[in-house]
């Protein structure tokens, strides 16, 4: 037994070191990939319950390496908030956001909401309003079409200064919404305290649906109090016509998920838009 032991911590310290090397190796990747410019940005469309009708688009990143690898956010995102690299790189994806949708309006397409991922230091840290003012101002991208996702942790740290930049970002004309909503420690009740526009129900709350019954009523619950709160709700991660049914009986204005589309490239999200008949 003893020596089972001493055979479980040469694993772990292994696999700890295995971990640690992979980190550095990331971090020097993501470097480097910045100055390659090897993100991309894919696109999943955010729904009208009820209608089907396309009101608004989340953006999502993707890391595609020189061998045409498709790295996920998960695997990067988090070192590049640990290392500072998240300052530059989510400036490139409000850039390339709002550029993207001053193109498609441009080209005709159908106004749609374009949705951004700010993660907690991105907002907390540097001057975010500033950032967003200057963006929207070399792209010509109308601020009301740009939402900004933000998550409870991004909230919670230092309240009132949060509260203080979402006021400035709302004067500016941005719409502003809270992501993961569930998954944190915040309430309703507490939300109440910052102007928020949208409320995005987290996945996890529907994945089990309709075999889960305390998911159902949390769901339900969530949709009802935003909505005292004059918030619209998304639903996230919305994949059977169970879920959809059940979101459409409680009244949830909007879903994403792959029931709709997967994230898309840019040029494929034209074609689904193209092909999209509403219910
Ligand atoms: P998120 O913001 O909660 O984004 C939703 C995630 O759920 C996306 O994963 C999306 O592809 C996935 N998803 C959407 N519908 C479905 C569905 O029906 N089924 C399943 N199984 N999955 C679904 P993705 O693109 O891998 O992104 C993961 C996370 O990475 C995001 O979670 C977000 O926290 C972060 N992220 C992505 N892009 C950015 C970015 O530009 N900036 C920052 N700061 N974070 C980002
Ligand atoms: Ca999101
Ligand atoms: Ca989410
Ligand atoms: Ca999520």
């Amino acid at each position: 037994a003893k020596n089972e032991g001493r055979n479980c911590f040469k694993y772990f310290s292994e696999a700890l070191t295995l971990a640690a090397r992979e980190r550095i190796g990331i971090e020097f990747r993501l470097r480097r990939a910045m100055d390659n410019q090897e993100f991309r940005l894919f696109y999943q469309p955010q729904l009208k319950i009820g209608s089907g009708e396309i009101v608004g688009v989340e953006a999502l990143i993707r890391w595609q390496t020189d061998s045409g690898e498709l790295i996920p956010p998960l695997k990067f995102i988090p070192i590049a908030e640990e290392t500072g690299l998240i300052a530059g790189l989510g400036r490139w994806v409000l850039q390339e956001a709002c550029r993207q949708g001053k193109a498609w309006l441009d080209a005709g397409l159908p106004p749609l909401r374009i949705a951004v991922n700010l993660s907690p230091t991105q907002f907390m840290h540097g001057d975010i309003c500033a950032i967003v003012a200057s963006t929207l101002a070399e792209t010509g991208f109308p601020a009301n079409y740009l939402e900004l996702e933000l998550t409870e942790s991004a909230l919670m740290k230092r309240e009132k200064e949060a509260i203080d930049i979402l006021n400035r970002l709302h004067e500016l004309g941005v719409h502003l919404a809270i992501d993961d909503f569930g998954t944190g420690y915040s309430s309703l009740a507490y939300l109440k305290a910052f102007p928020l526009d949208v409320l995005k129900i987290d996945k996890s709350f529907i994945d089990d649906i309709p075999m889960q019954n305390d998911d159902m009523e949390i769901t339900a619950t969530i949709i009802a109090m935003a909505k005292t709160l004059r918030m619209q709700v998304i639903a996230e991660g919305v994949e059977t016509p169970a879920q959809m049914a059940f979101l459409r009986s409680r009244n949830c204005d909007f879903y994403q998920g792959y029931i709709a589309s997967k994230p898309l490239p840019a040029a494929e999200f034209e074609i689904f838009l193209h092909q999209h008949k509403p219910e």
